[in-house]
C-alpha cells in the first residue's frame, strides 16, 4: 500500500517518512542504525530473510522508488522529494543496497520512459519489491568510453526473435543478476550510433556465462559476461529496433546523476576524516591539515551544488549538467581515499584486521578511483561538459556517417 504523501512540503514529507520507517523497520535493525553498530548492520545485510522481507515492505510503501510514477509503484515525487526520502532511508541504513543501484536507479527509470505497457507490468513491480536484481551489460573489451563501438551482435531470426553473441565486461553484480540491460549491434550496415538496439536480457537464458573478476580492493563486484547464441524474445526489446542509443542516453544520464551524491548539506566523509586525524595525531601536521580542510570545502561545495541541481531538476530528467557533479564527486573520492591512508599512520600496509577504521581507510584508498572510471571516466565527463554544457565545438568524427562495418578499427 503506497504511503500517502500527497500535498506534503519537504519538512512534512521528511517527518512522515521518518515516522513510517521507525514504525515499520524491524526493531533490531533500527537500533543498530541509531547506535551506529557497524557489526550488527553488517550481520543484518547478510541476513537474506530479513532484508528480503524488508525490501518487499519498503517497495510496497513506494519509498524504494519514490520518484517513479504512482501507477508504477512509486510516489511520484520530484527530485527534491526523492532526496528527502533517500536521506531518511540513509539515516536508518534502510534503503536498497548498492547492488540494487542498476535496478532501481537505471533499469526502472529507463523502463518507465521507454517500456511497453507489458514490460512495465512485468518488470517494475518486482523491481520495486526487491525481487529482481539487474546488471548493466554495456561495456565491452573494445567499447568503454567509446560505447557506440560495441560489437556484441543481435541477429533477427525468422520468427522475429533475436540471437545474441558477444562479450561484455565490468558488469557490476552480474553474478547475482536476474536481468541485464543489454546493448547490441543489430545493423552493422548503419552508422555507429544508429545500428544499436537495447534489450532486457533474462540472465538465466541458456548461453549466458558470468565470470567474476577480482578487483584491487579484494572484492569481486563486477564480472565478464559471455553471450553465446542467446535467444532473446522480441518482446524483450526496449525501444525501437536500431534506436537503442537514445534509450541508452536515458540510462547513462540517470547513472551520472545517481553517482554524484545525494543532496543535503552536513557532515560528510571529510568531517569523519578530520575527526579520525585528531585521534591519530595526523591533525598536528599543518600540511595534511590544510589538505583535509580543502577536501572539506570541496565536499561542502559539492553538497550545495547537488542541492541546487536537485531543486532545479524538478520533474525533468537529469541532463548533461550531471557530468559536473559526477566529475567533482570522482575527484573528491580519490582525494579522500588518498588522505585516509595518510591519516592512518602505517594502517594502509600493516593494519590489524580487527581495526575497522584502518581497514576502512585502506578500502577507501584502493576504491578511490572507482568513481572517476565507472559510469563514464572523468575525461569523458570533461568532454560532455565542454561540448554539451559549455557549447564548445564537438570532437569531429570523420566516419560519423560511415556504416559501422566499414569503419577502420582501432
Ligand atoms: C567499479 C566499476 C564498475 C563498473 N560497472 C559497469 C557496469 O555495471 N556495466 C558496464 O557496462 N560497465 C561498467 N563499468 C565500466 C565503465 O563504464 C568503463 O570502465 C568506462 O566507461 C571506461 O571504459 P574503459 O574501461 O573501456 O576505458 P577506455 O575507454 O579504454 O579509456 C581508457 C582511458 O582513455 C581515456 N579516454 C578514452 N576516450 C577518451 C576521449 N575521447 N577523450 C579523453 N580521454 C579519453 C579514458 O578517460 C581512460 O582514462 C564499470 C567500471 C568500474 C570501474
Amino acid at each position: 500500500m503506497p504511503l500517502d504523501v500527497t500535498g506534503l512540503g519537504l519538512d512534512a514529507l521528511a517527518a512522515r517518512v521518518r515516522a513510517w520507517l521507525e514504525d515499520h523497520l524491524p526493531a533490531h535493525w533500527r537500533d543498530a542504525a541509531l547506535t551506529g553498530d557497524r557489526h550488527a548492520l553488517a550481520a543484518i545485510a547478510r541476513d537474506d530473510a530479513v532484508t528480503r522481507a524488508w525490501y518487499a515492505e519498503l517497495g510496497d510503501s513506494g519509498l524504494a522508488t519514490a520518484g517513479w510514477p504512482v501507477e508504477h509503484g512509486g510516489l511520484g515525487l520530484a527530485a527534491d522529494g526523492v532526496a528527502v526520502v533517500a536521506d531518511e532511508l540513509a539515516r536508518l541504513h534502510a534503503g536498497r543496497p548498492m547492488s540494487d543501484f542498476v535496478g532501481v536507479a537505471l533499469a526502472g527509470p529507463t523502463i518507465v520512459e521507454w517500456g511497453t505497457d507489458e514490460q512495465k507490468r512485468r518488470f517494475l513491480r518486482p523491481l520495486a519489491l526487491g525481487e529482481h536484481r539487474w546488471c548493466q551489460l554495456f561495456s565491452e573489451p573494445g567499447a568503454g568510453s567509446d560505447l557506440a563501438a560495441l560489437t556484441t551482435r543481435a541477429t533477427r531470426c525468422a520468427d522475429g526473435d533475436w540471437v545474441v553473441d558477444g562479450q561484455k565486461v565490468w558488469s557490476s553484480f552480474s553474478d547475482r543478476a536476474d536481468y541485464g540491460l543489454l546493448m547490441a549491434r543489430t545493423d552493422p550496415g548503419r552508422a555507429k550510433h544508429r545500428g544499436i538496439t537495447y534489450f532486457l536480457l533474462d540472465m538465466r537464458s541458456p548461453g549466458v556465462e558470468v565470470r567474476p573478476l577480482r578487483q584491487l580492493n579484494g572484492q569481486s563486484e563486477f564480472g565478464e559476461v559471455f553471450l553465446t547464441d542467446v535467444m532473446v524474445p522480441d518482446t524483450d526489446r526496449l525501444g525501437r529496433e536500431n534506436q537503442g542509443w537514445a534509450v541508452a542516453m536515458t540510462t547513462l544520464a540517470q547513472e551520472r546523476s545517481g553517482l554524484s551524491g545525494r543532496p543535503g548539506v552536513g557532515p560528510g566523509r571529510a568531517d569523519a576524516l578530520a575527526a579520525r586525524a585528531r585521534d591519530t595525531g595526523a591533525w598536528d601536521d599543518p600540511l595534511l591539515r590544510d589538505r583535509i580542510l580543502r577536501a572539506f570545502v570541496a565536499e561542502r561545495v559539492l553538497q550545495m551544488t547537488t542541492v541546487r541541481a536537485f531543486a532545479d531538476l524538478g520533474r525533468r530528467e537529469p541532463g548533461a549538467e550531471g557530468s559536473i557533479r559526477k566529475l567533482a564527486h570522482g575527484t573528491l573520492d580519490a582525494t579522500l581515499g588518498l588522505l585516509a591512508t595518510e591519516v592512518e599512520p602505517g594502517g594502509a600496509v600493516a593494519h590489524d584486521p580487527a581495526d575497522g577504521d584502518a581497514e576502512a581507510a585502506l578500502d577507501a584508498f584502493l576504491s578511490g578511483k572507482i568513481l572517476s572510471i565507472a559510469g563514464g571516466t572523468s575525461e569523458i565527463q570533461r568532454n560532455i561538459i565542454g561540448e554539451r554544457v559549455l557549447g564548445l565545438p564537438r570532437d569531429r568524427d570523420p566516419y560519423a556517417d560511415v556504416p559501422f562495418a566499414e569503419r577502420p578499427r582501432g
